[in-house]
């Protein structure tokens, strides 16, 4: 007699998973699971001892699994028994990193793949779990998350990426993730410091007549910075997103000193530095974000990625 507390994923399934230290029952397909995992396609190949034995039985047959996670593998097997009525639309994000592990075990990502899009979305998470969604992107393979979520961790987050780490994370990603996050957001702080100090050169402004038009409005653009705290020392002490709200917001300089007398002077323009540098922001911030097939494959380089960045 089947006892009452199996779940039972598939009423007439010929096995039963006894999954995790509390031996939870989820009764299945042993062909559903052959067709979405490797792994289980062997475990119920033509060696499978207790297979043999199904033939002619009335029951079901009990496969222990008891190193895996009970919750994780009971929404493994409703997604690939389609009883999408029992797969919540979210999930915290331990749990989605724990489906990715057992996923990943069991080699049936792909199976998972629309169902887990929807558990990876970066918005309304803290930045620990954003650490444990990027490691459960990395094992999904989902590259556009990936980049999503790493972009959200290095546009929103000033402190170090290693103190984000933890037991589950380590064992789930590569270390070397870590590296490429600092490095990441080392570069972006770079290029932003480049993007607002570039302000001085702007070419609308500058006149070659030597009457300190340009100079009076280099002078005064480099006081605003310092003003607005856009300096590029302060820049590492600040989130990449606050720094880009502040560069959008912060006015263009009103000079307070004259310039002297100029003969071309009917050719000088105020120039518009917040208009200017807002396309080289705009595609600073579209840059930001790694990307998973350089990241997997340990490439130093972006140009031999198998897609363009
Ligand atoms: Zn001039
Ligand atoms: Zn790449």
């Amino acid at each position: 007699m089947e006892p009452s507390s199996t779940v039972k994923i598939a009423a007439d399934g010929d096995v039963i998973l006894v999954v995790g230290p509390k031996a939870m029952k989820l009764r299945v397909h042993s062909l559903f699971l052959k067709a979405a995992s490797k792994p289980f396609s062997a475990m119920f190949g033509p060696d499978w001892k207790e297979g043999d034995e199904m033939t002619g039985r009335d029951g079901p047959v009990e496969l222990p699994l008891p190193e895996d996670n009970a919750a994780a593998m009971k929404l493994i097997c409703a997604i690939i028994h389609h009883r999408n009525e029992g797969i919540p639309s979210t999930l915290p994000a331990l749990n989605v990193l724990e489906i990715a592990v057992t996923a990943d075990k069991y080699d049936c990502v792909d199976a998972l793949k629309f169902a887990s899009h929807t558990w990876l979305r970066p918005d309304e998470h803290d930045m620990s779990d954003l650490m444990l969604l990027a490691a459960s992107a990395y094992l999904f393979r989902n590259a556009q998350a990936f980049k999503e979520i790493t972009k959200a961790m290095i546009l929103t987050h000033s402190g170090p990426y290693l103190a984000l780490s933890c037991e589950e994370v380590e064992s789930a990603m590569s270390w070397k993730v870590f590296c490429h996050l600092e490095e990441a957001r080392s570069s972006a702080r770079l290029q932003l410091a480049e993007i607002l100090l570039e302000g001085v050169n702007d070419s609308t402004v500058s006149c070659c007549h030597r009457c300190g038009w340009s100079s009076k409005y280099a002078y005064a653009y480099l006081k605003s910075l310092k003003e607005q705290h856009l300096w590029p020392t302060h820049l590492y002490r600040t989130s990449i997103s606050e720094v880009l709200e502040s560069a959008e917001k912060m006015p263009d300089p009103v000079p307070t000193e004259d310039s002297g007398p100029c003969t071309y002077s009917y050719k000088h323009c105020t120039p518009e530095y917040r208009r200017n540098r807002r396309w080289s922001l705009d595609r600073l911030n579209n840059s930001i974000g790694l990307c998973l097939h350089c990241v997997r494959s340990g490439r130093a380089s972006a140009s031999s990625c198998q897609v363009t960045h």
